[in-house]
This record gives structure tokens, sequence and C-alpha cells, in this order.
């Protein structure tokens, strides 16, 4: 577990600024959602946190550590995409341990966190297949088995169910927050689903065009918007 420090984070691409000074604490084991139209920033911030992508200013610090000159291997995170991401040769076992071979963990523990993490995913019987031989539901199970076998302090999400049918999502809602019940893992998750935000979330951090328009929890943001924009995103009609 580790707890997420954002103060001031800015990023321009060329001479567009995309993230304009954003600040944000997220506590240990805590669940924080990030809500806001597309292109707000969202993915961006995400992979500023994990190390995907540099921050142009501002810190981003990980259990008091700064980040700015660490590698995103070395962070203690692990992402998991809207597009499962998998890599189609390898089979199920091959996808979830292939980070942890890279890392030259020892094969027998590698084996014990692979089965452990089907067995919370209940994937265990889907071991020797490949991406293609299953469903979408499937798939997002083995990327999130594949973040969890590395034990991050961070797991970074991204719209992680927008791919799944309506039933499934439900279902995997309640399976992430079970997930995140279970393991106590600091968690930031980006959605566009409303539901989806004031079901999971801790708290809520709403963006817009690259800054923070308010952060609360579902019940405060709901009750409580700061302005329309808020108010039309998760709040009560108004
Ligand atoms: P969201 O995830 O909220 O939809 P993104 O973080 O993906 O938004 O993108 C925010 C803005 O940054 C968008 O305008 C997008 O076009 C721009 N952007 C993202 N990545 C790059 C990049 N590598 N180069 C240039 N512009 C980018
Ligand atoms: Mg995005």
């Amino acid at each position: 577990m580790a707890d997420i420090v954002l103060k001031n984070v800015r990023k321009s691409f060329g001479t567009v600024d995309v993230i304009k000074g954003v600040d944000l604490e997220a506590k240990h084991g805590e669940f924080v959602v990030f809500v806001g139209p597309s292109g707000c920033g969202k993915s961006t911030l995400l992979r500023m946190i994990c190390g995907l992508e540099r921050i142009t200013s501002g810190q981003i610090l990980l259990d008091g550590e700064d980040m700015s000159e660490v590698e995103a291997s070395d962070r203690g995170t692990a992402m998991v995409f809207q597009s499962y991401a998998l890599y189609p040769h390898m089979t199920v076992a091959e996808n979830m341990s292939f980070s942890l071979r890279m890392a030259k963990v020892d094969k027998a523990e590698i084996k014990r966190r692979v089965d452990q993490a089907a067995n919370i995913l209940q994937i265990q019987h889907l071991l020797d297949r490949k991406p293609k031989e299953m469903s979408g539901g499937q798939r997002q199970r083995v990327a999130i088995g594949r973040a969890i076998v590395r034990q991050p302090k961070v797991f970074l999400f991204d719209e992680p169910l927008s791919n799944l049918d309506a039933e499934l999502r439900v279902q995997m809602r309640v399976e992430l927050s079970k997930l995140h019940n279970e393991i106590g893992a600091t968690m930031v998750y980006v959605t566009h689903d409303q539901v989806e935000a004031m079901t999971m979330a801790d708290r809520i951090v709403v963006l817009r065009d690259g800054l923070v328009e308010q952060i609360g929890s579902p019940l405060e943001l709901y009750s409580k918007p700061n302005n329309r924009f808020v108010a039309g995103f998760i709040g009560s009609p108004q």
C-alpha cells in the first residue's frame, strides 16, 4: 500500500497544456475514482503516476518518495488498460507471469503468485489458453491478474470495464471492490460510468480540461456539487 501525492502537476505536449496544475492526495488503501469528459486528461494523469509519461512540472510522491527519477518498473505501480493489452502469442499463465520472469523472480514463487491470482479471479481453468480463445470478460480478468501478481502498492485502472457488456460490468464492479477489500492496495480508477464511480469510490475526483473541479466522497459530490458541471456528472438533479 502507498499513499499518492500530486503537487501542482502539469503536462504539456508541445505547446498544448493538457494537465494544468493538479493537486491530489490519495491515502493508503484508498479507492480513488477519476471522472471527466473524454480528453480532459484522465489517462495522462494515470500514465504520469505509473511513469509511462514524464511530468512537465510539479511533483509526484509515492509513500513520500519523489518519483521524478524513478523508472516505471521500480515505482510499485501496476496499470490495467481498457484494451487489456495481452500478448496474443502467450498463454494466460505466460501473460500473467511475464513481468515476474523479466524481474527474475524465483520459479516457485511465480507459480504461487499466478495460482493465487487465478484463484481470486476464478480463471484457474483458463491458464493454458491464448487470449483469442477467451471472451472479453475473461481477457480483462487476465489483465487484472497480470497486475495482481506484481503485488503493486498502487493499482491504476484506465476504464477497465468499458469494453464489457452491461451485465458483466456490474459483476466485475463487485469483484473489483472485493479485490480492493481483500488486498487493501491503493487504487486509482478511471471511468466515465457514473454508477461505477458512485458505487466503487471512497473519493471521486472530477476533472475538466486538465484541472480538478471537485474532490469528495460520492455522497458529498452528489449532495453538494460545486457547480453544474459536477452536478452533470454525479450530482443530484438541479
Ligand atoms: P482522457 O483519458 O481523459 O480521455 P487523455 O489523457 O487521453 O484524456 O488526453 C488528454 C489530452 O491530451 C487530449 O487532448 C489528448 O489529445 C492529449 N494527448 C494525450 N496524449 C498525447 C500525446 N502523446 N501527444 C499529444 N497529445 C496527447
Ligand atoms: Mg483516457
